[in-house]
């Protein structure tokens, strides 16, 4: 098995019974593991020019920051609605049950720069979309998008693509 998929672990029932759960701490937690799994990432963006990283909360966050330092970007947090400090832009976005907030400051991001977009994992897409569209709200051009892991039969990767963004993952 490639080696990083085996650095993470899945859990049964978690959060609800029927989910399974693929849980990145392990990898996190693994220093030859973390650091493959950023070097890879962040690989076919070499040479291009990337203003800003902006992760998703939370292990976007942790993922991000790293990928941010190895790209000499910024890093700006998309966060769950009313945690963020200064005047933010907010967009809705789909959960796989109803709906939910993201916010990100209004100026993380100035007009034409570009971002990168970070998270763990892209499943049905409805995050990492909101987090694109909020992106677009700021002017940003969204370089691409890029994942640990893909959960490709619930079809977020391809909604992505159809938002002409590029999108890549370590695995499926
Ligand atoms: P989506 O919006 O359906 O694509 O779900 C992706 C979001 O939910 C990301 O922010 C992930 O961190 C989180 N997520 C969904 N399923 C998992 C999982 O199995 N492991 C870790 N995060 C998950």
């Amino acid at each position: 098995m490639y080696e990083l998929a085996r650095s993470i672990r899945t859990i049964a029932d978690y959060p609800k019974p029927g989910i399974l759960f693929r849980d990145i701490t392990t990898l996190l937690g693994d220093a030859r593991a973390f650091r493959r799994a950023v070097d890879e990432l962040v690989q076919p963006l070499a040479g291009t020019k990337i203003d800003k990283v902006a992760g998703i909360e939370a292990r976007g966050f942790i993922l991000g920051g790293a990928v941010a330092h190895q790209l000499s970007a910024g890093f700006v947090p998309v966060r769950k609605k009313g945690k963020l400090p200064h005047t933010t832009v907010r967009i809705a976005y789909s959960l796989e049950y109803g709906v939910d907030e993201m916010e990100m400051h209004q100026d993380a991001v100035q007009p034409g720069e570009r971002v990168v977009l970070v998270d763990d994992l892209i499943a049905t897409g409805g995050t990492a979309v909101g987090a694109v569209q909020l992106l677009r709200k700021l002017g940003a051009d969204v370089a691409a998008a890029i994942f640990v892991i893909d959960l490709p039969d619930l079809g977020g990767a391809k909604k992505l693509a159809e938002l002409d963004v590029q999108v890549r993952s370590l695995m499926a």
